[in-house]
Order: structure tokens, then sequence, then C-alpha cells
């Protein structure tokens, strides 16, 4: 049998993935060819790269489908195609990459009548030895972010990372630089994030784990073909794309040029993982010894669950639908807040959620009261077990007080594309394309049609400073800006701001009027304390049900204060909006019409359920004090 690098990930994750594949006969096969191997191994990437979209995006996490697959493909191959073009200016040699996919470097090995194989993305021969460069779609801030924060001198806060550019402009570790590590953090504090590195479900460590895994099939290639010389002399390189690459807005024939920006930022850059990957070999040699295991035993019952599942992941175990149909869909112990913190009992004992959960503990009221240490979850398990809703209602009085009329209910539909695509774009900046607007002059009086304002650009040309004067045109210089979970919003209208000079007072203007409705649903702490609250009371949810099954989000509290659906719509969530914007130019005109308004009436209903939700909070006051 074939086990490639991707399989390798997958079947080291438990005994019992193994054992599914089998039972599905998908890859448990003597051969495996490059187009196989692509396909498998882009659908992983894209998965990763839909995880790197919605890491600040405000989203729920999604159940990757077909379609997202299909529109994230092109950006994929572009990553892969701009780190090879770029790798001359770092490495010297000759070098093979994916421009043709028949023309990638492959490496092969038998261990214990096992082949295992990988292809490499970028392949750079040198004077004396070879490169390893694998591209990924994530971003240099995984791992820039590894290191401990720090104030400069005008109380700004950055982050003194374990990672440092070479005279050359690849990252490395610091302690492979000429540098005293004492000057950056505390040793010890440089260890607990270089541990990161070592955790293949973390972020930082998934790329790292997966470099490793094809320096364990590269090194055994050679050593079996008794070319045992080499081993040492090759290097080992991840390429991400650069979060500090900021594109200056050049085109050539309607594509971007990511040329070199102002500040000498490349839109991707090299880390060399050639120390820590030599570090993990044992590792890696362990899991292939585990995996034989698993093969030779092949056992399809069910194993403990645990964090290799990646169970609220986009990169989650394909058979989690199977093992984890144990937990109830709804109130569930994953619905309680925090729960990933584990719980603790009053003399202290922690208790980590997995082991929880393969005890027994699948239902939320499985898990005693006396073992849950914080308040949010006892409100959570109090309304699960009466069934009554939880509420406080002085605090959500005093929150829709607080608000100014006329209210501008505003919602944004974002692109998070992993490339830039105009002006002053970084890689995954969530680029508006889209906004809704619904205007309540006073309280309650709101039209669904004749108060909506909105904008939704036509194509794929750069139309943000339209919807930019749209947005200033229809939003007045007084009253209340409502979101739902502001930072989205805030951090949006800053960026837009920075980028037209023209609107930036009027953008800053609206993002200083922002009200959080979700501050009165959930709380706020700052809010409520300003409102003259307690600071334990302040902090506490103002609302909680149990059909919210531990989240906060506008689709859990919306069916709670009114009839009003995303059953049923064509384009019902933010992914299936950016999916169908993406699609905007694969579209025939007839398809391209229907689509279009599909995504205005989305957008749409998501400022008339903010309209919806206070009016079911105002209502809710009212009843409260007949
Ligand atoms: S869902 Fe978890 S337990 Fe089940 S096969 Fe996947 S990793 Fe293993």
């Amino acid at each position: 049998m074939a086990i490639t690098k991707t399989n390798f990930i997958n079947y080291s994750r438990c005994p019992r993935y193994v054992a599914l594949d089998d039972l599905k006969k998908e890859k448990l096969q003597s051969m495996v060819s490059l187009a196989e191997y692509r396909k498998e191994e882009e659908e992983e990437y894209i998965k990763e790269i839909l995880g790197n979209m919605f890491d600040d995006g405000g989203n729920d996490l999604i159940d990757t489908k077909n379609e997202h697959l299909e529109v994230m493909l092109p950006y994929y191959n572009m990553v892969e195609l701009l780190a090879g073009d770029l790798a001359p200016k770092y490495f010297p040699g000759t070098f093979k990459y994916s421009k043709s996919t028949t023309d990638q470097e492959s490496f092969d090995c038998m261990i214990d009548n096992i082949r295992y194989l990988c292809y490499v993305d970028i392949y750079n021969e040198t004077a004396d030895g070879f490169n390893i460069i694998e591209a990924k779609a994530t971003t240099t801030k995984k791992y820039l972010d590894l290191g401990v924060k720090v104030k400069d001198d005008f109380g700004n806060s950055q982050v003194h990372s374990i990672f440092m550019k070479d005279e050359k402009g690849i990252y490395r570790l610091l302690e492979e630089m000429d540098v005293n590590i004492e000057d950056y953090m505390p040793r010890e504090k440089y260890d607990v994030q270089r541990a990161k590195l070592f955790d293949k479900y973390s972020g930082p460590g998934h790329y790292v784990y997966d470099l490793a895994v094809q320096r364990y099939i590269i090194e055994n290639d050679l050593k079996e073909h008794a070319s045992l010389a080499l081993v040492d002399k090759i290097h080992y390189y991840l390429t991400v794309l650069n979060s500090e690459y900021v594109f200056n807005g050049k085109y050539e024939c309607g594509e971007p040029v990511y040329e070199t920006d102002e500040q000498g930022n490349d839109i991707v850059a090299y880390f060399d993982l050639t120390k820590i990957t030599e570090e993990y070999m044992v590792r890696v040699e362990l899991d292939r010894q585990r995996i034989v295991s698993y093969i030779e035993k092949l056992c399809i019952d069910p194993c403990p669950l645990g964090i290799y599942c990646e169970k609220k992941k986009t990169t989650k175990c394909k058979y989690s639908g199977i093992c984890w149909n144990i937990l109830p869909e709804k109130n569930s112990i994953m619905a309680y807040l925090d729960g990933h913190h584990g719980f603790k009992d009053k003399e202290g004992n922690k208790y980590d959620r997995f082991d929880l959960i393969n005890d027994g503990y699948v239902k939320m009221l499985d898990v005693p009261e006396s073992l849950l240490n914080r308040e949010k979850n006892i409100i959570q398990h109090r309304t699960v077990a009466t069934g009554k809703p939880y509420m406080n209602m002085a605090k959500i009085r005093d929150g829709i007080k607080a608000i100014e009329y006329p209210i501008y209910h505003l919602d944004f539909e974002t692109f998070p594309c992993p490339l830039p695509r105009y002006r002053g774009e970084k890689c995954y900046t969530q680029s508006v394309f889209q906004f809704s607007l619904h205007i309540e002059k006073e309280p309650g009086v709101c039209d669904k049609f004749k108060d909506h304002y909105e904008y939704l650009a036509p194509d794929h040309k750069d139309h943000r400073e339209e919807l930019v004067k749209k947005m200033c045109e229809w939003i007045g210089e007084t009253g209340t800006v409502l979101v739902y979970n502001d930072s989205f919003e805030k951090t949006r209208l800053k960026e837009l701001a920075e980028l037209f000079p023209t609107y930036r007072t009027k953008l800053l203007k609206i993002r200083a009027m922002i009200f959080d409705l979700m501050n009165i649903v959930k709380t706020k702490s700052s809010l409520y304390e300003s409102l003259g609250y307690d600071k334990k009371e302040a902090s506490m949810f103002n609302y909680y049900h149990a059909d919210m099954n531990g989240s906060f989000s506008i689709k859990k509290v919306l069916p709670l204060f009114s009839d009003l659906t995303y059953k049923g719509m064509e384009v019902g969530n933010g992914i299936d909006a950016l999916v169908t914007y993406a699609n905007f130019p694969k579209m025939n005109e007839l398809d391209y019409k229907h689509k279009y308004q599909k995504l205005v009436e989305y957008c749409q209903q998501d400022t008339w359920a903010m309209f919806c939700v206070l009016e079911g909070l105002r209502a809710s006051v009212l009843e409260s004090v007949k």
C-alpha cells in the first residue's frame, strides 16, 4: 500500500481513522497517481485556507462544501506559483515547482512494506545540496506572533517574536541568529513559544508537522537509495503569505502584479525550519510506528475523542460525523462557553473536557454543577435544566436606553481573499463588497423595504470608493450605528478611512457612532460599569436561552425574538454570500441577475434581523413590567 503525506497526517490522528478509510475502501490502495495526490492535497489545503480566512472574520466556522473548495482553488495554485517565482531572490541555484504538475520533484520510501510518498512544492538545487520549500497559504503572522508582547516608547504594543530575519531576508529562530535571546524575552518564555511549533494541532504547529513528515519521507528515500551523505545537505523551508505586505494596485492585463512594496516586503516570506524539523524526526518515526499498528489491527471500534478530531475547525476529521454522534446536537458538553479551558471542582481538581466526554459526560446536564467553576456555565446549566431563559431585564432595559436615534442598522459582507486584489490591501484583508443599511428613525419605526439602503459591488473591479461614498451619504451625523459584534465593522471602517482620505473624517465618525447590539444580549463590562453596574453584574450575561446552544451569534439569537428565518434562503449565510460574489465572473447574465438579487436579499435580511432582535428585546422589557 501507499501512504501520502496528507494521509500520514490523517492516519496519525487515531486508530479508528485508518479503519474507517479501509471500510470505505478510499485510501488503502497500492498506488497513488500525481493527479490523485494533488487532489488530496488541494482539498486539505483549501480547508486550511478557509480556516485562515475566518480567523478574524466573526463568522461561525463552516462545513466545507465543494463550491467552497472550487472557488478557492485558483488562490491555492497562485500562492504556490508566487512562492516559486520569488524563490530565486532568496535562494541560489535551480528550481523545480508547480508551473506544471508533471514537473514536481517527488520522493518515496518503503518501510515495513508500506510505501510513503510526497511531492515537493518547490525543489531548489544549489551547489552544495538542495532546499525543500513548502508553500502554505497561511500568513507570517501565525509565526511572528509566537513571542512576547511589549510596549514601545509610544505605548504601542508589538510582539518580540522567536523568529528574526537574517541578512538574506529569511526568517530563522533567534537561537540561530547571532543575538542574545534574553535581550528579546526571558529564555523560559522563548521555550514556551518555541514548543508551540511542536503542537501539530495548533495553528503554527500544523504546518511544521506537515513539513516534518515531508522531511521524514525525503530522508528515508535518500537512505534507501544510498545517498546518505545528502541528508545533511538539505534545508527545509516553509513559505507563507507575508501579512505585512501591502499591494500597490498595479495590474498587468487585468491581473495584480505583486511587486516588492514600499517597505521592502515581498508577498511571501520564507522560514528556515531545518532545525525544528530535525528535532521532529523522532516523533514522526513514533507516529509512523503507530500508523503501522493501526493498519495491522484495523480496529473500527470507537476510540476516545480528542483534540486530534479538530472538531471545531475547517480541518476537522472527515469522520467526525460518525464518531461525534454520541454527543447530542444541541446542548452537549461542547456548548459550555470557555469549556476548552476544562472544568474544576470545589477542591481545585481540573477536568479536561475530552476526559469528561470519554467518561460519558456528553450532555450539558451530565456535568454536575459542582464541576462548573465559571458562573456563565452555571447559568447555561440552569437554563437548560429548567427550560426557562435567563434574563437580566434591568440590564437589557438600560442597554436599550443607551441607544440614540436614529438607528442605522449596518452590516458588511466581505471577501477575505488570500491574495490582495486592490490597492492598499494585504493578504486576507476582509475586502468589503456589500453593505446593507436599515434606518430606524424612532423606536420601532422602520419599514423593511422603504427604509432600506444597500450597495453591492456589481463585479470584481474595485468598487470600494463607490461603496464608501454611498455609506457616507446615507448615514447621518447623529444617532447610533448598530452592528452585531462590533470589532469586525470597526476594523473595516478604520481600514477604509486609511485608504480613502476624502472620507476619512466621516468614516471615523461612523465608527465612533457604533453600538454593538450583542452587548445588550451578551453584555459588555465597560458599557454596564459606565451605566452604574458593579463589576460582577456588568460582566455577566444579560440573556441566555437553551436554544442558543452556547452561541451568541445573531443566527442563534434571532429565532428567540422573531419569526424571521434564514431557512430556505438561497444565499443563507456569510460563506454562501462570499462564494456567490466570488463566482460573479463565471456566471451567465441570467444567473448573474438572479444571484445578485439573492445576495441583496441576504444582506438585507441581516440588518432587518438586527431590527427584529431589538424589537424583540424591547417587547420583552415591556412584558416584564406588565
Ligand atoms: S473523528 Fe476523531 S476519533 Fe473519529 S476517526 Fe476522526 S480523529 Fe478519530
